[in-house]
């Protein structure tokens, strides 16, 4: 097991737990969230579905008195061993609910942090996408429980980077260059890709210190596998000044079909020989979608536009700034007043942002919000995490409370979750003591190298 005390002792040069965002439930307005069908509620949550669909509306109101009566008691219950999670992207009112409860709000790094960092919690319960429930998982203590809300919120961008889609990709890359193959995780992967990265000599990076990391596994001539948002390998390899010609794309895993034979690559060997780096092929359903032009639309007029690293190179290289969800939140928190800010990231973080922001003379808009018909872009929240509503977090609550909470919501190191069906697939306890491990060590290894950078 590797060093915990790491983990306890903030790490200086990381992202600390964001601040209590402040945000506040409008009571004049309706909660800001579209309801799911009743078919996509597990069966021991659809009582609770049942009753908030027959809600008279969803006003704050009305849902509040529904929502304490579920978890009011659940936090007398567990008192001060419960956690309550969310990240930034939530939809709706779910991270102004989960502040309203005393819980915290964070970027998925912070969040990865909050079980080691607070042992006395003992019920973490998460409102986010399943790799930052695992991420918790992975770094909490034995005696520290992980739940999510909706096991089958997941991220698009991780979806597309499952072990049955990396791992025999990465067999043939290992059995073609032994140690000189690297292969560095994002944090939006599962554990059992962070427990790749751990085997091969790599670590976890983090959108805020992607280039940092990579730049650390090149040493002596790695050649490093980036897994799995390509555009922020990209954009790591662009602000090294790595050279393009030398960058890689791996097959579309929404193409291709089981074993895909390395030798297939665009260029065959010979392009995979002369890489230095290959590019996992996933991508963000949300971020992907910014093009150029939506940045100079907005510049010609005079905005200041800021994106998110999982946005494409071009986006990124026209942007006036680019950084993590923290570097993003910071930027309009400390904004001064009469600033315009466009945003190019997450929807909901966005209308966050923008709310807070008004209040101190500060306009944020959202990069999609183009009043031109060809360059207007829908759709840029986060539906999957969006999968975790009121609903959802009434009934775990309640369903913990009573010992009674569905073993599919406990999130374990290792576990793998289909989106579609909610179907679990847990490691037996030995695989996962090995995966934890792995894991840790890739972990340990950004802290490492962000601390001594
Ligand atoms: S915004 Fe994109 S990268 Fe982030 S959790 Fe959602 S799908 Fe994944």
């Amino acid at each position: 097991m590797w060093g915990r005390a790491l983990l306890l002792a903030p790490p200086m040069s990381f992202p600390a737990p964001l601040p209590n965002s402040g945000l506040r439930l409008r009571p004049d307005l309706p909660l800001c969230q579209t309801d799911l069908p009743l078919d996509w509620y597990q069966e021991e949550l659809k009582p609770y579905a049942e009753e908030y669909l027959a809600l008279p509306d969803r006003r704050p109101q009305t849902v509040l008195p529904w929502l304490d009566a579920y978890v009011r008691p659940a936090q007398e219950h567990f008192g001060e061993s419960l956690l309550l999670l969310a990240h930034f992207y939530m939809g709706g009112e779910i991270v102004k609910l989960v502040e309203r409860y005393g819980g915290s709000i964070s970027d998925s790094y912070a969040l990865a942090l909050q079980a080691a960092r607070q042992p006395e919690k003992k019920i973490i319960v998460e409102s986010a996408v399943h790799f930052m429930a695992e991420s918790v998982a992975i770094l909490a203590a034995a005696d520290q429980q992980v739940w999510i809300t909706n096991p089958k919120a997941g991220c698009t961008m991780e979806m597309l980077a499952k072990d049955h889609h990396v791992l025999p990709i990465a067999e043939q890359l290992v059995e073609r260059y032994g140690s000189e193959l690297t292969v560095v995780a994002y944090m939006n992967t599962s554990g059992r890709i962070k427990a790749l990265a751990g085997r091969t000599g790599g670590a976890v990076c983090t959108s805020s210190n992607a280039d940092r990391v990579l730049a650390w596994a090149r040493r002596d001539g790695q050649k490093v596998l980036f897994v799995p948002d390509q555009h922020l390998g990209r954009n790591a390899a662009a602000r090294l000044g790595m050279d393009p010609a030398r960058w890689l794309v791996m097959p579309d895993p929404q193409v291709f079909a089981g074993n895909y034979p390395i030798a297939k690559v665009d260029g065959g060997l010979a392009a995979l020989d002369d890489a230095e780096l290959l590019l996992w092929g996933s991508h963000c359903g949300v971020h992907s979608f910014f093009r150029p032009e939506h940045v100079t639309w907005w510049q010609e007029r005079d905005w200041r536009v800021l994106v998110h690293p999982e946005s494409p190179l071009e986006v990124v290289q026209a942007a006036d700034g680019a950084g993590s969800t923290a570097y993003l939140w910071r930027e309009v928190m400390e904004a001064p007043q009469g600033a315009r800010l466009v945003i190019g990231t997450e929807g909901h973080f966005v209308t966050n942002a923008r709310e807070q922001a008004a209040a101190r003379g500060v306009q944020v808009m959202h990069l999609a919000d183009i009043p031109e018909q060809e360059l207007a872009l829908a759709g840029c929240g986060c539906a999957t995490m969006s999968r975790n509503d009121p609903p959802h977090l009434a009934g775990i609550l309640d369903l913990l409370r009573q010992g009674k909470a569905p073993q599919a919501n406990r999130v374990l190191a290792g576990d793998a979750v289909d989106e579609v069906t909610g179907e679990l697939d847990r490691l037996p306890e030995a695989e996962r003591a090995t995966l934890v491990s792995e894991a840790s060590l890739s972990l340990e290894r950004m802290i490492a190298v962000v601390e001594g950078s």
